[in-house]
């Protein structure tokens, strides 16, 4: 007070010397001075005050927090219970969850008063009251009315209103200040009733450390022993995605977020959401800012506090020894805890319950890339982290005098690979160790040793699910449990008294219950009610039931039932949750999948048009249609339009609901073809007559197209159309005009090709031999295709000469990679340096052998066999390991597939060696064969060629498991090229990798296309129809997969499957410029043309 008072002194003082050099002041009444003419007399810290007493006076007021004490106080009075403290913390819940929307209202006057209140005022028991009476009614017990229009009301309505109006004014009351949104949307937290096991919480969240890290080594001494001894331990299971950001969510948070917040970005947080953190009475984070800063948006008010580092700062990076990243987190740790001794504000924070300690220790993650897991480093930076956590926990103790009021957990927010990546859902991706030792900490017996792991105590194990760490962390400091918690309760975990254990168990149930309600109340709200379908098992009046017998069961104390009951709530609201999560997942599945057939229909539609066409003359093609079918589909369709925008717009569903509407209704209006053109198609496969054989055909490509959808996520799928491909020839009639050699070698290599795809993903191990090995396949068969192809030609004609010097050039260069691949690799793992010479002709070697089959001749087998050469040159270069014999036998297959094409074709005296990609001469021959075809029509051999082209497309991506190549970059791979890590060139030259098999199996397949002369764009169409098939089988697989649903569903699956087509359509192009080109006839043609100039 003295201070203000000198400070207003000070104030006026100043005044006064501004006086004294300002000229003669005219003084008028400050009432009449504006408030902008004012001169700013209130010094600063006055101003402070002021301001902190008008927000303090504003945040009552927009609260109604007096009102609200009074309504409270006259509670507590009225009810006159013996322990108001207990009562009013009970009052308080009981308001919260009234607000939240479930709970009866906690009113000052039961229905007994209103009635006898209503009875004084009508006491001849007329059954009404006058309008007078009303009022005073309403002014005798403080509530507002509204006007009633007649004289006379009966008593059973104004009992109701009255009723009505008192809930309504408290629930006002209760929800004064909270915007409507956050009101609405908020799930209330649910205030537990148990009593606290610790104080205080240690979280030590070991970034990338995988399960088998911890059981399976004793680089973490300390932590093991721990967990063998006085501690807890277990796997901890986590989900897909398996990265940072989803792992400490769920740890934190308790819930699996959905992948598609990855998208939206890493360092933004999409939603603002509850966490342990927020619900702590303080909390304080160490580590990187992308982590700490997730659980920092939002609601946080001063009770989050935060010491983060950025990870890719130069400090870090520039050595590559990742133990700083975790002494950095220790070292500041410790200093808190040195300058919190002779800080007494920060020593009261600290000193309070309900607190939390969170260490992120990044330096795992970062070895676990740099170094992979099973390497002395991963295993040094491990070591580091043991020692740290037991100096950390030192610390604490002796900070808090070893008062046994901490709880200390240790765990992992994902796994890695053996290779150094994460992301999917390998089993060392998704287990993570967890270790729980202190305060609370149920203890376990002397057992034996866990049989999966090394030394690990198996009685002392206790396996659980990642997001349960959340309700298990809450429960330990008697905090709320985060609200959109999905995790369940490990409380066998925890050494617990009876009461408290079951208190704990309901509370836990509670919280999950009030988030079912939630979720179902905000279905059910903008649900149509005419198509709405509860949650039978736990509907409103079981929900209500159960909540008010275990409230029951909680105060008469009967703690053994209120576990089971407890239990049940929980079971019914998880369940109850999925069922309303998903509760648009089946329509917009069902919407989905016909969008998927009605594409498909419009697609056979656009054949069988072509077919019709081709097959009947113009003449024939005169329209018919009946104007009045036409215009009862169309009646019909614009009328499902129209429900299906009642249906959005009434159930409020996001925009994106009109499309996945509207789209099936509009392929679907395509899809159905004109009516002469179904007379024409039945007259047409009536004269046929080949039915049958055309349904085992569809059955074939059906299932066939499904075993390549599953391939996305069994790999070893691939080996059932290759099965079917191989043993083709044999179940058909071509058998006959195929040779014995080509019998043998084309089921063979299919046999070989599906054998790669139980093979374990490439990037796991190196093995140069067998990319030499790989390199020296191809050679034999270059020299035997020179010696038995070539050379003959040569003697044949002169102008082959170029052909022959191509094919030793491709030789020499293939030999020379292959000595470059052994001898890098032979340096790369010794260490030495890697020679700078070898790299540069490294370079050379895969520019110019990609260029070389320009220059080479159109003769079709001449091309591919120079292409595929050249393309295999280049991918042993970046191979380690068995990848090169995967391409050796894709080529070798492929070609023998253009060599069984082409026997089908029956063109007799003509060999394949003649013929060539030159569009001219064919396009000759055309005009001489007939002049009235246009086009040659689709036939079912065209089937079977798209459906062999996307089984070698989707082979060459997944052949050898690429996407684990994809996304982990190393200099390894790319040994040849370059040494020092740079992600650009590296990302760019396995990107080209991945890419070339594309460009073999495109020029293959044009040259088939070549051959049989087969219409290039109806092909396609094809093969966008086997896509869709598997795009409608990947729908329905992916659905099952937890968090995928959201993405599973959503039109980006449909998107996805077109783009894949798109890229085929690229990758033709590109296979149509490296098979059509040729540089000597451009040359020609320029040099022919400036001949005649001059
Ligand atoms: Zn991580
Ligand atoms: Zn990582």
């Amino acid at each position: 007070m003295d201070e203000e008072a000198e400070e207003a002194l000070e104030g006026s003082t100043d005044y006064k010397d501004g006086m004294k050099h300002a000229p003669e002041p005219i003084f008028l009444c400050k009432c009449l001075l504006s408030d902008d003419t004012i001169p700013p007399v209130i010094p600063p810290r006055k101003l402070r005050i002021l301001n902190a007493v008008d927000d303090t006076e504003t945040y009552l007021r927009d609260r109604r927090i007096p009102e609200l004490m009074r309504f409270l106080l006259t509670k507590v009075l009225s009810d006159g219970s013996n322990d108001p403290t207990s009562y009013l913390k009970e009052l308080l819940d009981h308001c919260m969850l009234f607000r939240a929307g479930h709970g009866t209202a906690p009113v000052l006057y039961e229905d007994k008063h209103l009635e006898a209140v209503i009875k004084s005022f009508d006491p001849g028991r007329r059954g009404w009251l006058s309008s007078g009476q009303v009022r005073r009614l309403y002014a005798t017990l403080g509530l507002t009315l509204d006007e009633y229009c007649h004289e006379k009301i009966s008593t059973a309505i104004i009992f109701k209103d009255i009723k009505r109006t008192q809930e309504s004014e408290l629930l006002s009351l209760l929800s004064a200040g909270i915007p409507v949104e956050e009101s609405y949307s908020n799930v209330a937290s649910y205030q537990p009733h148990h009593e606290s096991v610790a104080d205080r919480l240690v979280l030590f969240m070991v970034d990338g450390l995988r399960a088998e890290s911890f059981v399976n080594y004793t680089t973490m001494p300390y932590l093991r022993s721990v967990a063998n001894n006085y501690g807890r331990w277990g796997i901890s299971s986590t989900q897909v995605p398996t990265e940072s950001r989803p792992g400490h969510v769920a740890v934190i948070a308790g819930f699996y977020e959905d992948p598609s917040a990855i998208m939206k970005g890493w360092k933004e947080n999409p939603v603002d959401f509850d966490s342990v953190f927020n619900q702590s009475a303080y909390t304080w984070c160490w580590g990187t800012y992308d982590i700490v800063d997730i659980f920092t948006k939002g609601t946080v008010d001063n009770h989050i506090f935060v010491h983060k580092f950025d990870p890719y700062d130069n400090t870090f990076s520039t050595d590559k020894n990742t133990t700083l990243l975790d002494s950095w987190v220790f070292e500041n740790v410790r200093n808190f805890f040195y300058k919190a001794k002779s800080d007494d504000a920060v020593q009261e924070k600290m000193r309070s319950k309900k607190i939390i300690y969170f260490l992120h220790l990044l330096g795992t993650d970062t070895s676990g890339h740099t170094h992979k897991p099973k390497t002395q480093n991963f295993l040094t930076t491990v070591r580091h982290v043991d020692q740290g956590i037991k100096d950390v926990e030192k610390i604490v103790r002796e900070f808090y005098n070893d008062d046994g009021k901490t709880t200390f957990l240790m765990t992992s927010d994902h796994g890695m690979t053996d290779w150094g990546s994460h992301g999917s859902g390998d089993d060392h991706e998704t287990q993570t160790p967890f270790v729980m030792w202190g305060a609370g900490v149920q203890q376990a017996k002397e057992g034996p040793e866990d049989s999966y792991t090394k030394g690990m105590s198996f009685n002392h194990r206790f396996d659980i699910k990642q997001a349960d760490l959340t309700p298990l962390m809450s429960t330990i400091l008697s905090i709320p449990v985060p609200v959109n918690s999905i995790g369940k309760l490990p409380v066998d975990l925890l050494n617990m008294t009876l009461p408290n254990r079951a208190k704990a168990v309901y509370s836990h149930s509670r919280q999950l219950a009030s988030q079912y309600n939630r979720k179902k109340l905000e279905v059910e709200t903008n649900a149509i009610s005419l198509l709405y379908k509860p949650f039978e098992p736990f509907s409103t009046k079981k929900y209500e039931e159960i909540i008010e017998f275990t409230e029951k069961l909680l105060l008469s104390g009967e703690y053994e039932e209120l576990i089971r009951f407890s239990e049940e709530i929980t079971q019914l609201s998880l369940a109850g949750l999925t069922y309303y999560q998903n509760y648009y997942q089946r329509p917009l599945l069902i919407l989905v999948t016909m969008s998927f057939i009605g594409w498909i229909l419009y697609l056979l539609k656009v054949l069988l048009e072509q077919k019709v066409n081709a097959q009947v003359e113009p003449v024939n093609l005169k329209r018919f249609s009946i104007l009045g079918s036409h215009l009862l589909s169309n009646m019909v369709f614009l009328l499902l339009c129209f429900l299906s925008f009642y249906i959005v717009f009434a159930q409020k569903l996001p925009i994106q609901y009109y499309i996945h509407f509207l789209m099936p209704i509009f392929l679907w209006w395509n899809a159905i073809p004109s009516p002469d053109v179904w007379s024409k198609a039945n007259r047409l496969f009536r004269r046929s007559q080949k039915i049958n054989g055309v349904w085992i055909e569809v059955l074939c490509y059906g299932l066939g197209s499904m075993a390549m959808g599953l391939s996305f996520t069994y790999r070893w799928m691939l080996s059932i159309p290759l099965m079917g491909m191989g043993l083709w020839p044999f179940f058909s009639s071509i058998r006959n005009c195929l040779t014995t050699p080509i019998l043998i070698m084309w089921p063979a290599s299919c046999a070989m090709l599906s054998f790669f795809s139980f093979v374990p993903v490439v990037g796991k191990d190196v093995l140069i031999e067998l990319v030499i090995v790989a390199g020296l396949l191809w050679l034999v068969v270059m020299t035997i295709y020179v010696l038995r192809v070539l050379l003959p030609l040569y003697n044949g004609r002169e102008e082959n000469r170029t052909e022959v010097v191509l094919a030793v050039i491709q030789i020499a260069l293939l030999i020379f990679s292959l000595h470059n691949i052994y001898v890098q690799s032979r340096r790369f793992d010794q260490g030495t340096p890697v020679s700078y010479f070898y790299q540069v002709m490294s370079w050379v070697t895969a520019v110019v052998s990609l260029a070389l089959p320009v220059a080479s001749s159109k003769r079709l087998v001449c091309r591919l066999m120079t292409i595929n050469t050249s393309i295999l040159i280049f991918y042993l270069l970046l191979s380690v390991a068995h990848e090169g014999l995967f391409l050796v036998t894709l080529n070798f297959n492929v070609m023998c597939w253009v060599l069984i094409e082409f026997r089908l074709l029956h063109l007799g005296r003509v060999r394949i060696i003649d013929c060539t990609f030159d569009k001219s001469s064919v396009e000759e021959d055309k005009t001489k064969r007939s002049l009235t075809s246009i086009e040659r029509s689709i036939s079912s051999d065209d089937f079977r060629r798209a459906f062999f082209f996307l089984a070698y497309v989707i082979l060459a991506f997944f052949g050898t498991g690429n996407i684990a190549s994809l996304n982990s970059f190393e200099v390894r791979w790319v040994t040849c090229f370059i040494t020092s890590f740079q992600p650009f060139i590296i990302t760019g030259l396995i990107l080209l990798k991945t890419l070339t098999p594309f460009l073999s199996v495109a020029c293959c397949f044009r040259g088939v296309q070549y051959l049989t002369e087969a219409p290039t764009g109806y092909l396609h169409i094809i093969v966008l129809i086997y896509s869709n098939i598997m795009g409608i089988q990947l729908l329905y697989y992916v659905r099952n997969t937890g968090s995928w649903l959201e993405i599973g569903t959503s039109i980006s699956q449909f998107v996805i499957v077109q783009v894949i087509t798109l890229f085929i359509v690229l990758i033709n192009q590109m296979a149509k410029v490296m098979t059509d080109f040729n540089v000597f006839n451009v040359v020609n043609k320029l040099f022919k043309s400036r001949k005649k100039y001059v």
